[in-house]
């Protein structure tokens, strides 16, 4: 379920283990996030990656090497697009048609699609994605001016002239403050607690390749932070010293915000920081600092719901994630992209899709993968590759970038060392 880049790369790898199957996405094209401008999507005209390509693009599919460090929206979408020809995926779309319910049946699960179609499948694969369903802060009150939220946002057009308070100071939150800073009357980013900023170049190099280098030449994790504090500093000084508040953790431990322009424009005085809403009153806003605004638009970049977004009738389907990859109770479900790492996510979904495709292989006739594969999968836990603070923040789809990007090669590397794993009888 779900056309989006996790969708595609898990189906490039049922395709390469010869597993039939379906995509059904409930939008007219694929892409997911990435089809700027249609129903679905939330990226806005000036969204560019903030994953540099060389670590976005999927093993053995590279982005063409003229494209920029951070591809655009519109790259990116082009890039899927090629990504489903080439491994002749786009035959088996099946798009316009959303899934609306799944349920647990004697051979399977039965899938009712949007306009009522029944299917019946030994497997189902939740490639839903978790940028589509907007959470709002609810603030007291009542605000006569427009609220938006960042996945509604397309143009800062829509902020011209305006006095605008964006609400969160994560990467969307950031670049919408930027944007407004050049064209709004007046902007405030309202921020509950501080972040550590990082811009997206150092020494000529995308900051993620950096990160990504340390890791790999195994830096302690003391000195990555030592690194990247004199990064932070080299490029913005002291951000609280501008007014944006400091961070309560240290640099790396949670997210880190990569832009290159939030900090200047708050020493500048276009971005003004405010802490958090208190409460709304026509067109007034109320910080808990006691100061107050008046305030055209609001923008809540608060982030989505992590919902997989098909009636389950009460499965729990998502809340049940083992190694966010499997379902604890359903043998059959498997999870693509319901991960949020720091970082890099297209590389992730290409060896989730392999691991789902070697389970899936090993599985007997009532969907129960091989005792084998079930004790790989067992093996490993929480501890394997959630960051420490992940349980505080009770983010469920929170996953430290690197320890799960080796637990995914782990996986993938154990569950192809040995034939005998896929099946626990012969055919
Ligand atoms: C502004 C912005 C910038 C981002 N930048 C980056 C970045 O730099 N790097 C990065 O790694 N990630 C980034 N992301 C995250 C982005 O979500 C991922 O890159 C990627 O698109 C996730 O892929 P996905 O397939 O899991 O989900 P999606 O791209 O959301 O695709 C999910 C698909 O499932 C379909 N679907 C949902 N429900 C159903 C249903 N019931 N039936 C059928 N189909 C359904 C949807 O229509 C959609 O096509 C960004 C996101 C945003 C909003």
């Amino acid at each position: 379920m779900g056309a989006g880049p996790a969708g595609l790369a898990t189906a490039k790898n049922l395709g390469d283990a010869d597993i039939p199957y379906d995509v059904v996405d409930r939008h007219d094209s694929p892409g997911g996030v990435w089809r700027y401008g249609e129903p679905g999507s939330t990226v806005y005209a000036s969204t560019t990656m903030i994953s540099s390509r060389r670590l976005i693009e999927f093993r053995g599919f590279a982005m063409p090497a003229d494209w920029r460090d951070y591809p655009t929206h519109r790259e990116a979408l082009s890039y899927l697009v090629a990504y489903a020809d080439h491994f002749r995926i786009t035959p088996n779309l099946e798009l316009g048609r959303g899934v609306a319910s799944v349920r647990r049946c004697d051979d399977g699960w039965l899938v009712v699609l949007s306009d009522g179609t029944q299917r019946l499948y030994r497997g189902i694969v939740l490639a839903t994605g978790h940028h589509w369903d907007p959470r709002s802060p609810d603030h007291p009150g009542t605000f006569d001016g427009t609220v938006l939220h960042s996945g509604d946002y397309r143009t800062p057009a829509m902020l011209a002239g305006l006095r605008v308070l964006v609400v969160g100071g994560g990467n969307s939150g950031s670049d919408i403050a930027v944007e407004s800073a050049r064209i709004a009357d007046r902007t405030f980013q309202s921020l509950r607690h501080g972040y550590h900023y990082l811009p997206k170049y150092f020494w000529g190099k995308p900051i993620d390749e950096i990160l990504a280098a340390m890791e790999r030449w195994r830096f302690p994790a003391g000195v990555r932070r030592l690194v990247c504090s004199f990064i932070s500093r080299a490029a913005f000084g002291d951000p609280s010293s501008f007014g944006l508040p400091r961070p309560s953790r240290r640099m790396l431990e949670g997210r880190v915000v990569l832009n290159s322009e939030l900090v200047h424009q708050v020493a500048s005085g276009a971005v003004t920081p405010k802490p958090g809403v208190s409460r709304l009153d026509g067109r007034q806003v109320h910080f808990d600092d006691g100061t107050v605004e008046d305030v055209d638009v609001i923008v809540h970049a608060t982030g989505f719901h992590a919902s997989v977004g098909v009636d389950d009738g009460g499965l729990g389907l998502g809340t049940t994630m083992h190694l966010h990859l499997v379902d604890e109770r359903h043998d059959g479900v498997f999870y693509a992209g319901h991960i949020q790492p720091s970082g890099g996510t297209w590389q992730l979904f290409d060896d989730q899709g392999a691991i789902i495709a070697k389970i899936i292989a090993s599985c007997s006739r009532d969907g129960r993968p091989s005792k084998p594969v079930r004790a790989v999968l067992a093996a490993y836990g929480p501890s394997d590759y959630l960051p420490p603070e992940a349980g505080r923040r009770g983010d469920p789809l929170r996953v430290d970038l690197y320890r799960y990007a080796a637990l995914l090669r782990r996986l993938v590397r154990e569950l192809s060392a040995d034939d005998g794993l896929r099946r626990d009888v012969a055919p």
